[in-house]
């Protein structure tokens, strides 16, 4: 019995000891898979911490001020390498400060990377650059009508390429099934396009219902082909009926409703008249004012990309134009840029 009660205790003790051990060990199981989860929650928490500190270097270089008070730089292109043979400066490009701006230079960006023709990032890069504003400068815009329309496009973009200069076409959009790659190039070119409707019909001859149709098929087929939204329409013959008229209040209504700014002209060429020269058309373009009086400066000019005397009139104008100073700006550049803005459904021949 004596025997039994003692074998008995020690049993008990070894349970107890045994139990105290298992005890042990999960407690400092526990420990040591808290100290493990406290270790990877401060782990994430500093690459959390890391990333929002580079992004918010990334928007303190987009927003540092280099420039004049209203011209402030934007972010680097993420595809400029930084190191390496085709490095690029590590000085923002400098930008207005605006979304349209911002939305106008990835739009750019795109267009360039997707239809131009750049060695490399750099040049892309270098071109993107080329294409920034100066909004206090003196700025204009050309603009072609009735292309594509080869090979009289091709000659009006090589002008434009060798002048670094860029301009707006309203396109037919008949033309553009047998012409696509001279409308990839102009968006490769950092050009605008715009809406010259499909078969450069009259819209005030038309129902409300053909109007929509044939700027509607053009905006869509220009979508489909290259992924880009037009924002100008140039009804053919300027013709959008008489102020107070039906025809006036419906095209208008249809240009707001497909987001479409109207866009008449300040100077035309006369590249049209027959009798006029190519030499008659850069008198006329370089005045310094025209019949109304009005200066170059904010002016939309009206050409057409379908007459050899055109091609050789532009290789005078663009350079002189270049070398009085003026910036050639796209359309949307150039009313985003004015006091009045770029609306839809407003009607320009000027900006102001
Ligand atoms: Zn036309």
């Amino acid at each position: 019995m004596e025997y039994d009660r003692e074998e008995a205790r020690k049993r008990a003790a070894r349970r107890r000891a045994a139990a105290k051990r298992k005890k042990l060990r999960r407690r400092r199981l526990m420990v040591l898979g808290t100290g493990a989860l406290l270790i990877l929650l401060l782990l994430i928490g500093g690459v959390m911490l890391l990333v929002r500190a580079a992004g918010r270097h990334r928007q303190a270089n987009a927003l540092e001020v280099t420039a004049t008070a209203t011209v402030q730089p934007t972010s680097l292109p993420t595809d400029a390498p930084t190191t390496g043979p085709t490095a690029v400066p590590a000085t923002p490009v400098p930008a207005i400060q605006a979304d349209w701006y911002y939305e106008r230079t990835e739009q750019l960006r795109h267009n360039l990377s997707t239809f131009g023709n750049y060695q490399d990032a750099a040049a892309l890069y270098a071109a993107l650059e080329r294409m920034q504003i100066d909004p206090n400068g003196k700025m204009l815009a050309l603009t072609f009508d009735d292309g594509p329309y080869s090979p009289i496009t091709e000659q009006v973009l090589d002008v434009l390429e060798e002048n670094q200069a860029r301009a707006t076409f309203f396109v037919k959009g008949a033309y553009i099934d047998a012409n696509k790659d001279l409308v990839a190039r102009e968006l490769g070119l950092g050009c605008e396009i715009g809406n010259h409707t499909t078969n450069h019909e009259d819209l005030e001859k038309l129902s409300p219902t053909e109007r929509r149709a044939t700027v509607k098929d053009l905006n869509d087929k220009i979508y489909q082909l290259y992924g880009y939204r037009v924002h100008l329409l140039r009804p053919p013959y300027i013709s959008y009926g008489k102020k107070g008229s039906a025809d006036r209040e419906d095209i208008v209504a249809m240009a707001t409703e497909f987001n479409l700014a109207i866009i008449n002209h300040t100077r035309s060429s006369h590249d049209s008249h027959e009798e006029y020269t190519a030499q008659m058309m850069i008198d006329r373009i370089l005045s310094e004012k025209d019949e109304l009086g009005r200066g170059l400066n904010g002016s939309i000019l009206l050409f057409h990309d379908k007459y050899q005397k055109t091609v050789e009139a532009i290789k005078v104008i663009i350079p002189a134009l270049q070398q009085q100073g003026y910036q050639l700006v796209t359309v949307s550049e150039l009313l985003n840029c004015s006091s009045e803005g770029l609306h839809y459904g407003w009607i320009y021949s000027k900006a102001d």
